[in-house]
This record gives C-alpha cells, sequence and structure tokens, in this order.
C-alpha cells in the first residue's frame, strides 16, 4: 500500500512532528520484498524531499527578511522538533533498507553512503557531537566580537576588505596592522576554544573505534574514492609546480605597483591602479545580462535559468533586512533550485552569479533521477558544476555576447579570476596539511604552541616568496590557523573546493578545444548528480579526477597560456 502523502509541501508548513510520524511508521511497519522495493522507496523519497522543501522553505525565509521574527520562529521548530526526529527515523529506515538485504534499481551509490552511515553510527558521540558544534558557535561568538576603530567608526574586520583593494598604501598598511593587532588579543581565548574541540574530537574518534579522528572524519565525510596520501600527494605537487607559478605572479605584481618589496597589504590592491569594475546599475541588469550569457554557453541551460526568472527563484539584490552573503539552495520535491544573493554591483557579483548557476543548472539537470538519495552530490563534485560555470561563461562576459563588459575589461576579469584560481592552491595545501598533522599527532596539537609552528612551517612551504616581506609578522602568521573558520566548523572540508577547480579547469580546456562537446560533456556529468563514484562523474564530465604533479602541470600551463593570450 503507498503512502498518502500531501501533493505539495506548502500543505505541511504548519505540521508538528506529530503529523510526520505516522508517514515514517508507515514505512518502518512495512516488509521490504523484491515486488514493493520500488514503491517503498519512492515513498521514502517523496517524503524526504517534502521535509527537505518545507525546511528549505523556512530557511529561505530567515534570510530573505532577517527581521521577520515569525520566520525565525518556524526555523527553530523545524530544526528542534522535525530536523532531529526526522533524522532519527531515517537512521531506522536505514538500518531497515540495508537489513533486507534488498536493493532497488541504480542504487549502489546511495547504498554505500547508507551502509557508511549506519556503521559509524555512535550513540555515545551525539552528545559529543553536540559539544563540537557547540564551540564551534563559541568560536564565531569570539571572532565575531573582533571589531576595530577606523575613521571614527566602529567597524568588524571584514567590513575592512574593501580598504585593501584600494590605491592608497597607506590606508591598507593601517587597516593590515590594526586587523592583525586585534586578532592577536584573542589568541588565549581562541587556543583555549582549540583544546577544548580537540580533545572531544579525540573522543569521538576512541568512541567508534578508530585509530586517530582523521580516519573517522574521512568515513563521516564519506571519502570514499580518494585517501589521506592522495591529499599529501595533492600538496607535493602544489608545491613544486603551483607555488613557483605564483612565485611569478608576486614579481609581476611588485614590478608592476613600482615596489621594491611586497608587503602583506600589497596583495589585493589592482596593480594598475584602475578603479574597480562596475558590471551593472541592478539586480535586473545582473539577471538579464546572465542569462545572456548562459544562453551563449547552452540553449538549454540559458532556458533552465528563463524558469528561475519566472517563476520568482532568483533573489539578487542586497537590501536592507538580508543576511549576508549568497547560496544556492534547492527545493527538493518541486527539485527546482533558488539563488540568493546580495548584489551591490561588482564583479564580484557576477562571479557569485555563475558560480550558483553552476549549482542551480544541478539540480536541473539531474531532476529525472527517481530518489533523493541519487540526487545528493559531494562536495567534490558538486564545485565541479558551479567552478566550471564561472570559467565556461567567462568567454560570454563581454558586451558582443550580451555580457557586461568591453572586451579590455572583459580580459581584466578574467585573468584575476584565473590568478585567484592559481594562488588558492598553496593556501588550501596550509589549511589541509595543518589538519592532517593535527589529528594524526593529537598530543603534539593538543599544545597551542606546536600548533603555531606546524602552520610556520607549512606557511613557508607554501606561502613565502622572495617578492614578499612578511619578515617582522611571525606571530601574525604563526596565528593563521585561528583565521580559518573551517578548521572549527568543519574539520578537513577544504581540499574539496581545491579538487573541484582541478576538474573544473579541464572541463573548461576541453571547452578551449571543442565548446558543444566539452558543455555536453559537462551536462552529461550534472544529469548523473551524486549516483556515481567521483572517478566516474569527473570522467562523464570529461576530466579525469587525479591531483597529482601531472595534473597541476596541465592546470597550471593551461592557465598560464590563456593569460598570456588575453594580455596580448
Ligand atoms: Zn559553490
Amino acid at each position: 500500500m503507498s503512502l498518502d502523502l500531501p501533493k505539495t509541501s506548502k500543505e505541511m508548513q504548519d505540521w508538528k512532528w506529530d503529523d510526520y510520524e505516522p508517514f515514517f511508521d508507515h514505512l518502518l511497519n512495512q516488509d521490504i520484498n523484491k515486488e514493493n522495493i520500488e514503491t517503498w522507496m519512492k515513498d521514502w523519497s517523496d517524503l524526504s524531499e517534502l521535509i527537505g522543501e518545507v525546511g528549505t522553505d523556512v530557511y529561505v525565509s530567515t534570510t530573505v527578511d532577517t527581521t521577520d521574527e515569525e520566520a525565525k520562529k518556524r526555523f527553530h521548530t523545524f530544526l528542534e522538533d522535525i530536523s532531529e526526529n526526522s533524522s532519527t527515523k531515517n537512521q531506522e529506515l536505514k538500518k531497515k533498507l540495508l537489513e533486507s538485504n534488498i536493493s532497488p534499481n541504480n542504487f549502489e551509490i546511495p547504498m554505500r553512503a547508507i551502509k557508511s552511515e549506519v556503521e559509524l553510527f555512535c550513540e555515545e558521540n551525539l552528545p559529543l557531537m553536540t559539544k563540537d558544534s557547540k564551540l564551534s558557535k563559541e568560536y564565531d561568538a569570539v571572532i565575531g566580537a573582533q571589531t576595530i576603530e577606523w575613521e571614527g567608526e566602529e567597524v568588524t574586520i571584514t567590513q575592512l576588505s574593501p580598504v585593501l583593494l584600494g590605491t592608497d598604501r597607506e590606508k591598507r598598511e593601517k587597516a593590515w596592522r590594526l586587523a592583525a593587532e586585534r586578532r592577536l588579543k584573542d589568541r588565549e581565548k581562541i587556543n583555549k576554544i582549540w583544546q577544548k574541540i580537540l580533545q572531544i574530537r579525540i573522543q569521538i574518534a576512541n568512541n567508534a573505534g578508530f585509530d586517530n579522528y582523521r580516519s573517522w572524519r574521512w568515513e563521516y565525510l564519506q571519502r570514499f574514492d580518494y585517501t589521506p596520501d592522495d591529499c599529501l600527494d595533492f600538496h607535493s605537487g602544489i608545491e613544486k609546480v603551483v607555488k613557483p607559478f605564483v612565485e611569478k605572479l608576486m614579481k609581476t605584481r611588485k614590478e608592476q605597483l613600482g615596489l621594491d618589496v611586497l608587503k602583506p597589504w600589497d596583495l589585493s590592491v589592482d596593480t594598475l591602479n584602475r578603479d574597480p569594475l562596475k558590471p551593472f546599475k541592478d539586480a535586473s541588469e545582473l539577471e538579464e545580462k546572465c542569462h545572456n550569457i548562459f544562453k551563449a554557453v547552452d540553449e538549454d541551460l540559458g532556458n533552465h535559468f528563463n524558469i528561475m526568472r519566472e517563476q520568482k527563484l532568483l533573489d539578487l539584490a542586497n537590501r536592507k533586512g538580508k543576511a549576508p552573503g549568497g547560496y544556492c539552495t534547492e527545493y527538493y520535491h518541486r527539485r527546482l533550485p533558488f539563488i540568493f544573493m546580495n548584489a551591490v554591483g561588482t564583479h564580484s557579483d557576477v562571479q557569485t552569479m555563475l558560480h550558483e548557476g553552476g549549482h542551480a543548472f544541478h539540480v536541473f539537470e539531474s531532476d529525472q533521477l527517481p530518489y533523493s538519495a541519487q540526487r545528493e552530490v559531494g562536495m567534490e563534485f558538486a564545485e565541479v558544476a558551479s567552478m566550471s560555470m564561472e570559467l565556461l561563461a567567462a568567454p560570454y562576459i563581454a558586451e558582443e555576447h550580451g555580457g557586461f563588459y568591453n572586451s579590455k575589461d572583459a580580459n581584466r576579469a578574467r585573468i584575476e579570476h584565473l590568478e585567484k584560481t592559481i594562488m588558492f592552491w598553496p593556501y588550501m595545501a596550509v589549511v589541509d596539511g595543518f589538519q592532517h598533522w593535527a589529528y594524526t599527532n593529537p598530543e603534539d596539537a593538543m599544545n597551542p604552541d606546536n600548533c603555531d609552528a606546524e602552520w610556520t612551517r607549512l606557511w613557508k612551504r607554501f606561502q613565502t616568496f622572495d617578492d614578499l616581506d612578511s619578515s617582522e609578522f611571525d606571530d601574525v602568521i604563526a596565528t593563521g590557523w585561528h583565521n580559518k573558520l573551517h578548521i572549527y566548523h568543519v574539520p578537513f572540508y577544504y581540499v574539496e573546493y581545491g579538487m573541484a577547480q582541478l576538474g573544473a579547469i579541464q572541463v573548461w580546456g576541453n571547452a578551449l578545444e571543442n565548446q558543444k562537446e566539452a558543455v555536453e560533456k559537462y551536462r552529461y556529468a550534472l544529469a548523473k548528480g551524486g549516483n556515481a563514484t567521483l572517478p566516474d562523474l569527473f570522467e562523464a564530465a570529461g576530466a579525469k579526477f587525479e591531483f597529482d604533479e601531472d595534473m597541476l602541470t596541465y592546470a597550471v600551463n593551461l592557465v598560464d597560456s590563456q593569460i598570456k593570450e588575453m594580455n596580448k
């Protein structure tokens, strides 16, 4: 007997847990057999999609208007009442499915994840995981309170970042120093949080019977297709191949700025003293021009974007009361994406729009997969969808294709983007390398002095350059691990960006050879959702899931030659 679920999530907006529970129990009370497995799975999937969609709705309403107290209340109720209870029930359903030994069609990949989740589940760890996330909130509170006085006003360190883009060098230095000094004042506080959080993480791994937290986390993040050693190889490749290229970029920067040596506050400013790009006046222009660009990449992708415009699935303009940042989320049951951002007219808004567009296309392209678990994409490939779109769209950002810029500004924007792409890798290697060390040497890492020393060692390995002088800032460098929120919030989650970037560059490389074919492959890979291994997803997209020296050499050479081409 099939489940009598509501047709849309709209009817469920005010449901309490008591309203949901019978549906879960209905699923739990059925015997699974070969005849009913597809219906049972479909019912479970529909239920998950509907709940997920209610969750999306309440979350979106808290971000489009942060003053909406009703929305906030609904969001908290959802988290506490619905979300927690349904994870417990889902856990039971996963166990039931596994114990049945019956698998629906084309479900090997989600099954692999389900098996791992069930195995990893450990009751004792639940309160520890809550403690872990409470400590990361403590970290947020410390960082959030870091303000300084700037031109008579109290501002956050983030609010100072436009100053570092400015052409006034004295101002940049002052802002950089003030920010660094302010951060150092919280050194002890963050050291204490780290010690507590590390202790908990060691305990979590112990409880679940793992040698160390890295092995536990690997399983938790479902990194089935690569090993810690693969990541360490990635780091070595970056040191060998990417670092020398960044070294060259630094030298050029120094020369263009006319300086004897670069200082840490000279790294973001435009080297040719040009004013920031001003691509559009308002959000409707951003929307329209991005629509043109997506159409130029591919007619069908343009049509997807049109659906988003028509169905009001875009909230792009910055306005008072909106939450900061940008994201792409999904209405799981309707299988439609929603993009939220705070556009004010900068080039980085254009970049964000193209990036989130790639995530949105993933939702459209994979919407034919029957079960929600098949559409859950890991970060390593989800970011290939978005980062590839940034690169695939880049040739069309000029006015002649309906985009934003004259050809000179288009090239300027594209070169900046490519340089940033390359410069990200060495930094990523520091962040990732630090965590590999900390969680495999927990006793050493319990002492913050050792953490400072390890971060410094990694910084020297990846991030020191002949033309950059940071000599008077040993303490600032040593405490760099205090400023990366991922270390506290989502341990180990960072290398994914580096991997995805390498995938995206390969997709782009294919497009330079044959645009149509490359985009076809890109779409073909997106259509697989999360229902394939990482090597298979990369291959479907026309790329290899590799991140060694050879692959990095290919990427760096491609970027280098394209930059030269654009500089001609
Ligand atoms: Zn993204």
